[in-house]
């Protein structure tokens, strides 16, 4: 990297939906925007969470000034406890009021009780070495979501952190649209930009236009109401308890992260409910159902969630009935939409009934549509454009409207994690060295590299099964001395493929002849071409790849 440059280097976030990063390097130093984390899909079998690949700051660690993160989404402050811990750095961590709160209680859960968590107000501003930093206040479906403006020498590099240009959010205040065109007139050197919503024309409706369309649909229920929703987005939770409170219903709040989250919100001042109104689930059952709301988590689908055991007729305080109706306050993140679909057709069978976004407006996207990141380009006039935080999709169509609004092409880039995007002081940017940017799986406590033989093991396991072949062998000649046993878990269409395990016996007797008359007595050896023939026929017979154990016993 040439003396005097800025250099942006996505670690996630770019090409797929989660685990955003970004550092942002300048004379040497480094400042970290978002820790952000992925939950795994369904291929990746026993993985819990993904992490963004933050392997080149290992050997940077003194070096970093310090962590800013937009807001306290998961996406964007999921692996912060794997990050500090990995790093085993203490840098200052700056964010809103909320985002902060959210992340000590995370920081607590991880037993990491001396990291430097500090509260940034919109507007204030801190020198970091070469940078300087001030964080600008946005709207998102979360309070206190900030934009990160890291002054430099050249200019300032404006990440947008999500946002929406909500002209009436709940709370009454909207993104700084002020303060972003002040810094635009300032000069911004690069915006990154959100893009998660690059593919939707016009602007997004205001949330507070769901609080109308809950106490609409509330008011036509006849019996219990269950509404689901993301435990982060307070200003939903406090308008479905609004709605409730106007329809003279108790409200209980399901899940723990939705208590917690609610919670942490009041302490803050940002939620409220009128004295009386809350109740406990226990408490469910004491009123009559057209009496009570439930606020649960599980909008998601996610398996160990309120909404989800609700829905096996798993959860201890609420049994879902005919009568009851269940209200998805949010709509699938890509990647869920699977387990959600599970999840109201379970709901269906049980008697209740489900009212989703796609049948009354109860959700608004936290995320700004086309003409709202055209008027974050406006305002802010960047010299250059690097869209972040979408598929490879969206990244284009944002990268086409930034050059929609007039910024010339050469100037919009299409990043990708691991692609620095280095900015020289005459003026002039490309986009530098790919640098290793995989993923870092979390399984349990413990985290690993993705091609991880366990999770290798653990896909095959799960498609094809295994085969455990036990071989008895002579210490004198390595001839075999007793029948070789053969064991298999899993492995499908082995019923319909009759004799197999005969064959497969006769195969072994083979391969352990045909090893003792070249002389090969060395065990490793041994199992590895007995590995090789037993893989051999079963792919032939089976057209499948089940796991090969073999196992030779010397007497
Ligand atoms: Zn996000
Ligand atoms: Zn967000």
């Amino acid at each position: 990297m040439r003396a005097g440059a800025v250099r942006i280097l996505p670690l996630g976030g770019l090409g797929e939906i989660g685990k955003n990063m970004t550092a942002v390097e300048h004379e040497g130093r480094i400042v970290v925007i978002d820790t952000g984390l992925m939950f795994p899909t369904a291929e990746m079998l026993g993985i819990d969470l993904v992490l963004p690949d933050f392997s080149s700051l290992r050997d940077r660690v003194d070096d970093i000034e310090a962590i800013v993160l937009t807001h306290g989404h998961e996406d964007h402050v999921g692996a912060l406890p794997f990050v500090l811990r990995e790093l085993g750095a203490q840098p200052t961590i700056y964010g809103g009021r909320l985002t902060i709160g959210l992340v000590r209680s995370k920081l607590e859960e991880h037993k990491i009780r001396d990291a430097p968590l500090e509260e940034l107000p919109p507007g204030s501003r801190v020198d970091l070495g070469p940078f300087d930093l001030e964080l600008v206040h946005m709207a998102h479906s979360i309070p206190d979501s900030r934009a990160v403006a890291l002054r430099t020498s050249l200019g300032t590099v404006l990440v947008t952190g999500d946002y929406k240009f909500d002209q009436t959010p709940v709370d009454g205040r909207p993104a700084d649209v002020s303060r972003l065109a002040e810094l635009g007139s300032e000069g911004v050197l690069c915006l990154c930009g959100d893009s998660t919503n690059a593919d939707r024309r016009g602007v997004a409706p205001s949330e507070s236009t769901v609080g109308p369309a809950l106490l609409e649909e509330f008011g036509r229920c006849p019996g219990r109401i269950i509404v689901t929703c993301f435990a982060s987005n307070v200003h939903r939770v406090q308008q479905a308890i609004d709605a409730a409170a106007d329809l003279d219903r108790r409200v209980a709040l399901v899940g723990r992260s939705m208590r917690k989250n609610f919670n942490i919100a009041r302490n803050l001042g940002l939620a409220d409910a009128p004295e009386g109104l809350l109740i406990s689930p226990k408490e469910i059952n004491d009123f009559p159902d057209h009496k009570v709301v439930a606020i649960s988590t599980g909008s998601q689908g996610e398996p160990l969630s309120a909404l989800r055991r609700m829905a096996h007729g798993d959860h201890p305080d609420v049994e879902l009935h005919s009568g009851d109706t269940v209200i998805f306050s949010a709509t699938p993140i890509p990647g869920n939409e699977r387990s959600v679909s599970e999840t109201v057709d379970r709901i269906f069978q049980i008697g209740a009934t489900v009212i989703t976004a796609s049948d009354a407006p109860v959700h608004a996207s936290g995320h700004g549509w086309q003409e709202e990141l055209k008027l974050m380009l406006n305002l802010t006039r960047p010299r250059f454009v690097l869209p972040v935080h979408g598929d490879h999709k969206r990244l284009r169509l944002h990268a086409e409207l930034a050059e929609a609004v007039g910024i010339s092409p050469e100037c919009v880039f299409r990043g990708k994690n691991g692609l620095a995007l280095e900015i020289y002081d005459h003026g002039e940017a490309r986009l530098g060295e790919d640098v290793h940017a995989g993923v870092i799986f979390v399984d349990g406590v413990d985290i690993g590299e993705p091609d991880d033989v366990a999770l290798r093991d653990r896909r095959m396991l799960s498609a094809d099964g295994i085969f455990i072949v036990v071989a008895t062998i002579s210490s004198d000649d390595g001839s075999s001395v007793a029948p070789p046993e053969v064991i298999f878990r899993g492995v499908p269409f082995i019923d319909a493929a009759d004799g197999l395990v005969e064959e497969l016996r006769l195969v072994v007797e083979r391969s352990l002849a045909d090893a003792a008359a070249a002389e090969v007595r060395e065990v490793d050896l041994l199992q590895q071409d007995l590995h090789d023939d037993v893989a051999e026929f079963v792919y032939e017979r089976l057209r499948r790849r089940p796991m090969v154990l073999p196992v030779v016993v010397e007497v």
